[in-house]
């Protein structure tokens, strides 16, 4: 794989005045902060170590950095993370946390623990312009005309990590997937950069495996992506053919599955055995038939895929109900029959707003009237 630095060619704007966000920086970004500065090129991982292993940032605190680097950094550079407004804790261990951004956005970001993982569902943008028919983000970004959606910073991305790994157990964050607000695919350069701070052995040293972008299907943005990270890939799927996927993922009017396929497909193809998950949301009536299933599984017959059913979360407003539980039962049957894996993804945090997004919802409901996210609740759970 060819590895690009995301964000190279950035300039460090500190004779500006403006300090640098350490926060956003993975280890290319801060050799380039180093360089330009007329540092030698070592110190970046020092303080890669200080920032995103050791999670120290008081400068004056990094004790194998020289005294007057330590000052100069200070004056250069800061170490800000977004401001929780609020935390919420499930019965069942879920956590989600309301993050006030320095603009005044809100997003969220939702820890679920399991027996053998704890995964972190982060928000890639405040907001989502994708315009998804069962999507509480996007109503919400529909009714909110005022509030314009906006890509997150790396620092805004990486920040909602920090901010978990600090409240949580050691080692409690295992995976993260960008399934909170936002297309990650519309961020990718602050994604992908944000990808390397969560997997990076120096930083937080995750698994590649264990982080996943979850996107709509922006193809030329996928085709990029291949050539930018090997982290797992997750894709909005929701119906087998365009017709439907039309009326329930907008952006599959640019781009059908005839691009989306194959681009998916091309992504997996060098990175043997990993295979695509696709999310199938359960809509009662909607997307659910035997055919349904008995269609979705001959179109994937050829890509080594996971289909991960995921019931549909209802949000005030909604035009769609989830599908019945023997429903999602059937389709994951038919699905199996034909060698497919099929897996239900399981409800968790229902007890405090349901899923990621919800929360913003509730906390900004009673300024504009919306709602967002009603989803994400933690990863599958074997169907059968
Ligand atoms: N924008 C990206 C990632 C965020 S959405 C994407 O669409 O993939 C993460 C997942 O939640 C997607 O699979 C999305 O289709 C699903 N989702 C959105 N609204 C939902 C709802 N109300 N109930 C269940 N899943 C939902
Ligand atoms: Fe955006 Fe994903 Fe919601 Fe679609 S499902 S509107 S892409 S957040």
């Amino acid at each position: 794989m060819r590895s690009v630095p995301a964000e190279r060619g950035v300039a460090f704007d500190h004779l500006s005045g403006d300090r640098v966000d350490l926060i956003g920086l993975d280890r290319a970004g801060m050799v380039t902060l180093f360089e330009s500065i007329g540092e030698k090129r070592f110190r970046a991982l020092q303080l890669l170590k200080w920032v995103h292993q050791r999670r120290v940032h008081d400068f004056h605190a990094m004790t194998d950095l020289a005294k007057p680097l330590r000052a100069r950094l200070a004056a250069l550079c800061r170490v800000d993370l977004p401001r929780v407004e609020a935390e919420e804790l499930s019965t069942d261990g879920t956590r989600k946390w309301l993050l006030r951004l320095a603009d005044g956005n809100a997003v969220e970001t939702v820890f679920i623990p399991e027996a053998k993982r704890g995964t972190l569902c982060v928000s890639s943008q405040a907001g989502c312009a994708m315009g998804c028919a069962f999507c509480a983000t996007a109503a919400a970004t529909t009714a909110a005309a005022a509030r314009v959606v906006r890509n997150l910073t790396t620092a805004e991305i990486a920040g909602q990590i920090h901010i978990a790994v600090q409240r949580l157990p050691a080692a409690a964050v295992t995976n993260v997937v960008f399934m909170g607000m936002g297309e990650p695919l519309l961020n990718l350069n602050a994604v992908v950069t944000a990808s390397r701070i969560f997997t990076d052995d120096d930083a937080f040293g995750l698994s590649k495996r264990r982080v996943t972008i979850s996107t709509s299907g922006v193809v030329p943005a996928l085709e990029r992506l291949r050539h930018l990270t090997d982290v797992s890939l997750a894709v909005s799927l929701h119906a087998p053919d365009n017709a439907l996927r039309d009326r329930l993922v907008p952006l599959n009017r640019k781009y059908p599955l005839e691009r989306l396929l194959p681009a998916c497909h091309d992504y997996i193809r060098d990175k043997h055995p990993r295979r695509i998950t696709w999310e199938y949301v359960m809509l009662d009536g909607v997307n659910d038939s035997d055919d349904h299933a008995r269609r979705l599984a001959k179109r994937l017959r050829d890509i080594p895929s996971k289909v991960n059913l995921i019931p549909f979360n209802p949000y005030p407003g909604a035009a769609f109900r989830c599908s019945p539980d023997s429903r999602i039962r059937r389709f994951a049957d038919i699905l199996a029959e034909r060698g497919m894996t099929a897996t239900v993804r399981a409800s968790r945090g229902g007890d405090i707003g349901g899923a990621c997004g919800q929360l913003v919802g509730r906390l900004q409901g009673e300024e504009d009237g919306s709602r967002c996210g009603g989803r994400k609740e933690g990863m599958a759970v074997a169907a059968r």
